[in-house]
């Protein structure tokens, strides 16, 4: 078995290599500008923590987006399903940053992972706090779920979307505008962007999703996170709106739950079987990582893995 699933990402990853140097390296901050295109990692997370491990798996990248996943599990955590009052659970069908939507649905976004849902989502999981706590409590989350105290904010990043954070400003402005933010916007957006420059590298993520894997617990440290019901839940959110205006093409390829990142990262949860984390930064229109998706539909059509079966 183990054997096998060594075979399976060599074989991931070598397919993956023919799209390096293709995609677009995200530039709208110079730290994501000035990574080498040519990164590719790979780590499988297993229950009994081994971690099975490709390429430049242990470099640390900017999770950006991906962090939509474990503030939606945290939000879940601290307000329950009063959460799903202030954002929805539909695929957009948009680009991340789409403002259109929000106007026709009275400030109420699509999902937790497009950027108006996940500010929706940071804004309740703050839930009267001080932005610091909270942002501190998404790093002490990251780091018990990586078992790996290194994980840290990049202040450079953090600083860096704040200054070219105009859109994700406009977006939280235009929620409270309609009654659905429930602190000051400079707060939201505050906890936000730190939460996107959190770096981890593909080791760490795959072994900080393996709770979603495992009905929201823990296997290694035997923590109950979440309920399983609401594990199984933000797997089927991962599902339909973890790639944007690409959801549909990677459910169609990967056949996994998944969540892209900017920062060329994409976290693929296997449900009962493992976690999966790559890395590569050139991405799609769609702001997936072209390499990364690529390993990820290999090597799960040839484990076999797939929520369908
Ligand atoms: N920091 C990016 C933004 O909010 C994250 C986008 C992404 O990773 O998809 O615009």
């Amino acid at each position: 078995m183990t054997d096998n699933l060594r075979n399976h990402i060599n074989e991931a990853m070598t397919r993956a290599a023919d799209h390096l140097g293709k995609g677009r390296v995200a530039d709208y901050i110079p730290a994501l500008a000035k990574v080498d295109p040519n990164k590719l990692g790979f780590a499988l997370a297993l229950p009994d923590g081994t971690v099975h491990s490709s390429g430049d798996a242990d470099e640390p990248f900017s999770i950006q987006s991906v962090s939509k996943v474990f503030t939606l599990a945290l939000a879940l955590r601290r307000v329950g399903s009063s959460l799903w009052d202030s954002v929805g659970r539909e695929p957009s069908g948009s680009a991340f940053n789409s403002i259109v939507q929000l106007e026709s649905e009275q400030g109420i976004p699509r999902n937790p992972l497009i950027n108006a849902g996940a500010l929706a989502t940071t804004d309740r999981l703050i839930d009267g706090r001080s932005g610091d706590a909270v942002a501190e409590e998404i790093v002490d989350f990251m780091r018990a779920r990586a078992g790996d105290d290194s994980v840290e904010i990049d202040f450079d990043v953090a600083f860096s979307e704040s200054e070219t954070g105009a859109r994700n400003r406009s977006l939280a402005h235009f929620m409270d505008a309609f009654g659905n933010l429930t602190h000051p916007v400079e707060t939201v957006v505050g906890v936000y962007f730190r939460q996107c420059a959190i770096a981890m590298s593909c080791r760490q993520l795959a072994r900080a999703g393996l709770f979603l894997a495992m009905e929201g617990r823990d296997p290694l440290s035997g923590e109950q996170l979440i309920e399983p019901h609401r594990a199984r839940r933000i797997n089927a959110i991962m599902m339909l709106c973890g790639h944007y205006d690409n959801s549909g093409e990677f459910a169609f390829r990967v056949g996994l739950p998944g969540k892209s990142g900017v920062g060329g990262g994409i976290l693929c949860v296997a449900p009962g079987q493992g976690s999966i984390a790559v890395w590569s930064p050139g991405l799609n229109e769609a702001g997936t990582s072209l390499a990364g998706a690529a390993a990820l539909e290999h090597f799960a059509y040839a484990a076999g893995w797939s929520v369908f079966d």
